[in-house]
């Protein structure tokens, strides 16, 4: 059975960008595109042009070097982003405006202070004014999950008439669950047929610490497109992390069926970047790419993975272009103890390496952490 290939929409530069305290600058921006491109996204949303003429800047530097990815930057519904976003991207090979509006009750009355009725004739007007300008128009029903879904089918349908390429249903708040937004997509599907004719598109935030729980829930309801960024940067506690994402899908390709186009072997390098140039550090017990994501210090796992590393790994980091380290403390064992020992040049015999081990608990347990580096 060959699987379905869904597109990766990289917001690294975009929603990523949009923590608190980054500032990437143009040159910065292209540096991570490039690396984004090398690591395969389908779709790399570059900024939100009408944002500031800095990142306006952005944009356009990124739609200049992307070579193989669509470049996105994201509008309001109206006509001076829709009009700096078309500019920006006016060298891109392949350019996406992504519009967005709220459709929840409570961003249409509290925010907004816009009818629903206007909200949808304000999303098929941008919609229908985008089209032409660039290759291709994404609309997200802003804060889609707290949204009536017959309200967002009805948005929908308008927006794919008015000629919407993607439709995205963001969890803009991370409020969602994961069988609650699996359900939502069926149910504004069932409402919408006309869906069917686009790219349906999930994005997710991690408030509750579901964003990839919930990411994957919506692929496996069908969705064409995820939106992710590298180490789960974004707004708040963040978004889905493109990494974690894409891994269970590889590691779980055989129950979920779907692939993407990420080269597996930049994954290490693009978090390596991302965490330079944003000075977010990632945290150490971070999936997959946290530097003990793949740290074992425990020594019946130590054994176990000397004698073969599935027994506690089921990812091999050599091909994220990681590495697996076994660090000795406290919990480490003799086996990993005895390589440690033989890798750092030493040739004990059985006495000696006995009595350097015990010593070496000794230590261990006096609390220094990091035995190797004392
Ligand atoms: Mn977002």
């Amino acid at each position: 059975m060959s699987s379905r290939r869904i597109q990766i929409f990289d917001t690294t530069l975009r929603d990523g960008e949009q923590s608190p305290g980054i500032a990437l600058r143009p040159e910065e921006k292209v540096e991570i595109a490039e690396q984004l491109e090398r690591l395969g996204v389908d779709v790399i949303e570059a900024g939100f042009a009408a944002a500031s003429p800095g990142d306006f800047e952005g944009v356009r530097a990124v739609a200049a070097v992307a070579r193989r990815a669509t470049v996105a930057t994201l509008c309001r519904t109206r006509r001076e982003d829709l009009d700096a976003g078309a500019d920006a991207l006016r060298d891109a090979r392949r350019s996406r405006l992504h519009i967005f509006l709220a459709t929840s009750p409570i961003h249409m009355q509290k925010k907004l202070r816009l009818t629903p009725d206007e909200v949808a004739a304000q999303a098929a007007w941008a919609v229908g004014y985008a089209r032409g300008r660039v290759d291709e128009v994404e609309f997200s029903c802003e804060d889609a999950t707290r949204s009536d879904p017959v309200f967002v089918a009805r948005v929908c349908r308008e927006v794919i008439a008015a000629g919407a390429d993607v439709v995205n249903l963001p969890d803009t708040v991370g409020y969602a669950l994961p069988n609650e937004y699996a359900g939502f997509f069926d149910e504004v599907r069932r409402l919408s047929p006309e869906l069917e004719s686009v790219t349906i598109s999930a994005h997710c935030h991690d408030d509750l610490g579901l964003a990839v729980a919930n990411s994957l829930a919506a692929v496996e309801a069908g969705v064409g497109q995820v939106e992710c960024t590298m180490n789960g940067i974004g707004e708040r506690a963040g978004n889905a992390a493109l990494e974690e994402i894409v891994m269970a899908l590889r590691v779980r390709e055989e129950r979920l069926g779907v692939d993407t186009g990420i080269d597996l072997a930049e994954i290490g390098a693009s978090s390596a970047l991302v965490e330079r140039l944003t000075g977010y550090a990632v945290p150490p017990n971070k999936a997959i790419v946290g530097a003990n994501a793949f740290a074992h210090e425990a020594g019946i796992h130590q054994d176990g993975l000397l004698k073969d590393t599935t027994t506690y790994q089921i990812i091999e980091p050599k091909e994220l272009g990681l590495a697996m380290t076994l660090p000795l403390g406290k919990h480490s064992g003799r086996h990993a103890f005895a390589r440690a020992c033989a890798d750092a040049g030493l040739q004990l015999d059985e006495e000696l390496l006995s009595r350097a081990f015990m010593r070496f608990k000794a230590l261990a347990d006096s609390g220094i952490v990091d035995v190797t580096a004392a």
